[in-house]
């Protein structure tokens, strides 16, 4: 059991209300702005915020959007996306990723995971293509950007655009350059509990394509460029400007935030291997590189993801300690009800099946401390001590 000193220690999985502490006066002030303007819809808050995230992203443009949600369905919907067409993505991701491709119409196409990333294999990307092929969404889940540069090369090959959902991602870089800069378009959420999150609902397209950008513009607001002088159908995917005012104070505090995120996932790295979990296949740490690259991604850590062993038990644990986890993703895409017309079963993506099993996220935000953090990892230590060495999270190859 934990020392006594830390036995009623509480660690949520996310705690928002240490990070608005210190930036109450400045968020307050922000949204005094918009209230003296009375200005509600898009205006010069949205385009403050546009401006700034095409600048952190490193893109040329950035459109404000209501959600995370609906930046990747405005994304399709510019790529004219539609039923007969087929895109490629993840099965272990939230589901908007797939939702947006069935809400129009088209066929989510499932390409596996790598087993130490979590993220989309280049390889299953490659061989799920096919002529009906109109787009591929790599997820940069959480927090960490997928394999980008062979799954780019294979799109490229082909004339198949790449949209990227960087909802977890914001920050995150790959070769040195940002999620959402890397490919055709990248789709960012500012939910909450993402690493940029706003006070309810929120999202951002971003993309070097004046073309798309314009359309995406034009697609937010019913597909009209001037007021009532509609060239497309879209829809009302709007960000509100309280939200902008919000996000445009926040984002200045994102680098530290993530430098805090990695500097607890690399605590955690370390203390686990210290105390022989991972040796003994008790838990698997997550991984920051692909396979036969060595090159470490710049991971943002929306989610320090554990791959575990007796996940139900432990869970129980953690929640007897204190400690705050949850389950992301516990049924993998392919297999949710309302996909059961796409015709697969258990068994159909085993890599992202055993993910769901074995999965477990653990405190990694910003403002946890050091006292809670060791709380978790000798909560962790605690249940796994006098189980000898099992291997069972290690990843096969
Ligand atoms: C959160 C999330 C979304 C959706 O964002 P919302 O803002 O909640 O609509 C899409 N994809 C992934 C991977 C996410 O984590």
């Amino acid at each position: 059991m934990p020392t006594g000193r830390i036995d009623n220690m509480q660690v949520p999985l996310l705690d928002l209300k240490a990070q608005f502490a210190p930036l109450r006066g400045e968020i307050q002030a922000a949204i005094e702005d918009v209230l003296e303007a009375q200005s509600f819809i898009l205006g010069p808050k949205v385009e403050a915020l546009e401006r700034a995230i095409a600048a952190y992203s490193g893109t040329e443009h950035a459109i404000g959007v209501s959600s995370g949600t609906d930046a990747l369905l405005v994304a399709l919907m510019a790529l004219g996306i539609g039923p007969g067409d087929e895109v490629v993505t993840t099965p272990f991701s939230f589901f908007a990723t797939a939702g947006v491709i069935a809400r129009l119409g088209a066929r989510p196409v499932f390409a596996d995971i790598d087993p130490a990333t979590f993220n989309i294999d280049p390889a299953q990307v490659q061989g799920s293509i096919t002529g009906k092929t109109k787009a591929i969404i790599p997820v940069h889940l959480f927090g960490q950007c997928a394999d980008m540069d062979p799954i780019l090369a294979a799109a490229r090959k082909r004339g198949i655009p790449v949209v990227e959902d960087a909802a977890q991602s914001i920050g995150a870089e790959y070769g040195g350059r940002r999620a959402g800069s890397l490919a055709t378009m990248g789709a960012f959420s500012f939910f909450p509990s993402k690493n940029l999150g706003c006070f309810g609902d929120g999202g951002m397209v971003t993309t070097h394509d004046a073309g798309l950008a314009e359309k995406i513009r034009a697609l937010r607001h019913h597909g009209a460029k001037k007021a009532y002088d509609h060239r497309l159908v879209g829809g009302n995917f709007r960000l509100d400007a309280l939200q902008a005012a919000v996000l445009s104070v926040k984002l200045r505090y994102l680098d530290r935030w993530s430098d805090a995120r990695r500097e607890n996932a690399r605590y955690y790295d370390r203390r686990l291997q210290e105390e022989g979990l991972v040796e003994n296949g008790h838990v698997r740490t997550p991984s920051a590189a692909y396979a036969g690259s060595g090159d470490e991604n710049f991971h943002v850590y929306n989610q320090y993801t554990l791959r575990v062993e007796g996940r139900e038990a432990l869970r129980a644990h953690l929640a007897a300690s204190g400690v705050g986890c949850s389950i992301y993703y516990p049924i993998p895409l392919h297999l949710q009800a309302c996909f059961v017309g796409l015709g697969h079963r258990a068994g159909s993506f085993p890599v992202s099946e055993r993910a769901a099993e074995e999965a477990l996220s653990i405190p990694v935000y910003p403002e946890l401390t050091v006292e809670q953090r060791e709380h978790v990892v000798e909560t962790l230590v605690s249940f796994y001590r006098g189980r000898g060495r099992t291997g069972k999270t290690e990843v096969v190859r």
